[in-house]
């Protein structure tokens, strides 16, 4: 395991829950707007062995632990799998957050883990527009939304940055229609595109309605 971050307690990972939070180093995708470029590129910065002690000495404080990044399913999958049942056997349940380019990892993690949080960061054929990225890897994101939908509690969530507009949100949640989590993600500049302004907190809200009020579970984070 590729371990480049640490949060030892987050009210804000884990649904209804206090989780660790560990930040896996890695990613596939280069997102304009990425909030972890600094640790995408880091490497191994902590032993397994030392994050799952940390983890278990303060286990009665935790509902859960999640493995974040970067992008986790590109860790060896078996590796994966064991530091998993690690930190099940310290009795705390695991969520993981993944970009969904690698449904063929994700279909061999799934009987391991409790919950999943997938990114969708536009409609599928808009993608281009946040990071590079081929035809294949849309195939995989939607054959990802289709495992995640059919074999485990999950979320999807969009950061609702620009030039991503209300008409795209809706877009984006009828190709995740059945979900029982939607979430809205206010965009927040960093250094390096600070020259692109979030959308008012207002829009966010005035979309989120729109789809609620269409039966979508839609929420908003970070306003
Ligand atoms: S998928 Fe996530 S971690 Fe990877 S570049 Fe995009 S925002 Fe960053």
């Amino acid at each position: 395991m590729h371990i480049a971050g640490f949060t030892p307690n987050s009210f804000v990972d884990y649904p209804d829950g206090i989780a660790a939070v560990v930040f896996v180093s890695g990613c596939n995708l280069d997102c304009w707007y990425c909030h972890n470029k600094g640790l995408i590129d880091s490497g191994a910065v902590y032993y397994e062995d030392d994050i799952l002690k940390r983890i278990e000495k303060h286990k009665g404080m935790l509902d859960g632990v999640v493995i974040t990044g970067g992008e986790p399913t590109l860790e060896n999958t078996e590796e994966l799998i064991v530091f998993i049942n690690r930190i099940k056997a310290i009795g705390l349940k695991v969520k993981l957050d993944t970009n969904g380019t690698h449904p063929e990892r994700l279909i061999k993690l799934l009987p391991y883990l409790d919950y999943v949080a997938m990114d969708v960061k536009a409609p599928f054929e808009k993608y281009n527009v946040f990071t590079r990225i081929s035809d294949k890897e849309i195939t995989a994101m939607k054959e990802s939304v289709k495992l995640i939908l059919e074999n485990i509690d999950c979320e999807f969530r969009t950061t609702f940055a620009p030039p991503l507009i209300k008409e795209d949100i809706l877009e984006i949640a009828a190709s995740i229609r059945g979900c029982k989590h939607y979430y809205l993600q206010q965009y927040v500049p960093t250094e390096h595109c600070k020259e692109t302004l979030a959308h008012p907190s207002s829009y966010l809200v005035e979309t989120s309605n729109l789809l609620r009020s269409n039966g979508y579970p839609c929420e908003i984070r970070g306003i």
